[in-house]
């Protein structure tokens, strides 16, 4: 075995469909008394009912989180925070709302303002102490131990409203955090086992949430790979893929899950050479020798978007994405060879097989 250094980030997991019925008492355990209640507009219904429920627990409710954190959000909802006394966060919904959370707790000090998670989509931010913060359109990301969630609650019951098509790419980019955990640098047996495990959950519940989207069952196992594959992106390095996802989002203002699901197949192709042992493990996953495009099949079987023309990038794109993300070195299996990553934007551009 090659040596290896593991860290474990400890976060307080409460699963189950229901569980949300233990929201009190985890809040109770975390030592707080007072949570600002965080959303998005779209989800402000089942955040004002648990607000209402949570009673003088809730110091109040935050409803403008949006994509991507920008600096100005997260500066009111602090001072919402800081005008209601509130000592903590509960912050329930996506990415998007988890993020916001973890821009409050950035600027306090170290465990003073825990987050509790209750994560609707399958991004698994609840499971990393990476933040981002957009400014005058310039998205920074960042790792700071403050902001990992102190508790989670995964309760499949809230995932039911979560509309198909975006189960469908938010259980895509949580396989696209597995599978690129699978050859990070500092990659370890541990988080080998939790992304095969967490591919294989997601990789069986997501055709069965397309045949019947309010199955709880596969909800619930969709949850657990997310909770699995977002565990991955929190302990190890991304490569290609999120550098090449997170250029194509700032730079055309894409939408995140779709965007990850369109390039995770032809990323992986380019990389597969490079990284035998991780294309074993997912070639084990999917029973099929070439597991880029298995997952290529997979998404146009789940009826996800084909291709980045469809999420709106223009073609003239192409090659400014390919100097951009070839333009910082960063430690990928494969060398960054600029005219191959051109050609795997232009595959991904119009929707063609991986190669
Ligand atoms: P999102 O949080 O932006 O949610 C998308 C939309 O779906 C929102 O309108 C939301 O309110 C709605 N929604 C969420 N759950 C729902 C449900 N169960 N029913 C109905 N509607 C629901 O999407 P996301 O993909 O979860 O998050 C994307 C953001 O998270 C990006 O900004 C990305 O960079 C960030 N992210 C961060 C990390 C990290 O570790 N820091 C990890 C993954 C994603």
């Amino acid at each position: 075995m090659n040596p290896f250094t593991y860290t474990s980030a400890a976060a307080r997991v409460v699963f189950g469909a229901g569980s949300l019925q233990h929201l009190e008492r985890e809040i109770d355990l975390l030592g707080a008394s007072r949570a600002l209640v965080l959303c998005t507009p779209e989800q402000v219904d089942i955040a004002t009912g648990i607000a209402q429920r949570l009673g003088s627990r809730a110091a109040g409710l935050f409803s403008q989180a949006v994509m991507h954190v920008p600096v100005e959000t997260a500066r009111a909802a602090r001072e919402q925070a800081r005008a209601l006394g509130a000592d903590c966060a509960v912050a329930i919904g996506g990415g998007s709302t988890i993020g916001l959370g973890k821009a409050i707790a950035l600027e306090t000090p170290a465990r003073e303002f825990p987050i509790l998670a209750i994560p609707t989509t399958y991004a698994g931010s609840e499971m990393t102490s990476i933040y981002g913060l957009t400014e005058a359109g310039v998205k920074k990301t960042g790792k700071d131990v403050r902001v990992l969630p102190r508790t989670v609650i995964y309760d499949a019951d809230l995932t039911l409203s979560l509309p198909v098509g975006l189960s469908v790419t938010s259980g895509l980019n949580a396989i696209a955090h597995a599978a690129e955990g699978l050859y990070a640098q500092d990659g370890n047996p541990i988080m080998s086992l939790l992304a095969e495990e967490g591919i294989r959950a997601l990789a069986a519940a997501l055709p069965r949430i397309v045949q019947e989207p309010r199955n709880l069952e596969a909800r619930a196992l969709a949850q657990y790979g997310a909770w699995l594959c977002g565990t991955v992106l929190g302990n190890v390095g991304m490569a290609l893929h999120h550098k090449l996802c997170h250029t194509l989002g700032g730079s055309f203002n894409l939408p995140h899950a779709e965007t990850h699901t369109v390039v995770l197949p032809h990323a992986l192709a380019y990389n597969a050479a490079a990284a035998p042992e991780a294309m074993a493990v997912l070639s084990r996953v999917f029973g099929r020798s070439d597991p880029a495009r298995a997952l290529y099949e997979l998404a146009a079987r789940l009826g996800a978007p084909p291709s980045l023309a469809a999420l709106g990038m223009p073609e003239s794109g192409i090659e400014r994405a390919a100097d951009l993300a070839t333009q910082n070195p960063y430690w990928n299996p494969r060398p960054l060879e600029r005219e191959a990553i051109a050609a795997l934007l232009r595959r991904a551009w119009t929707g063609q097989p991986p190669t």
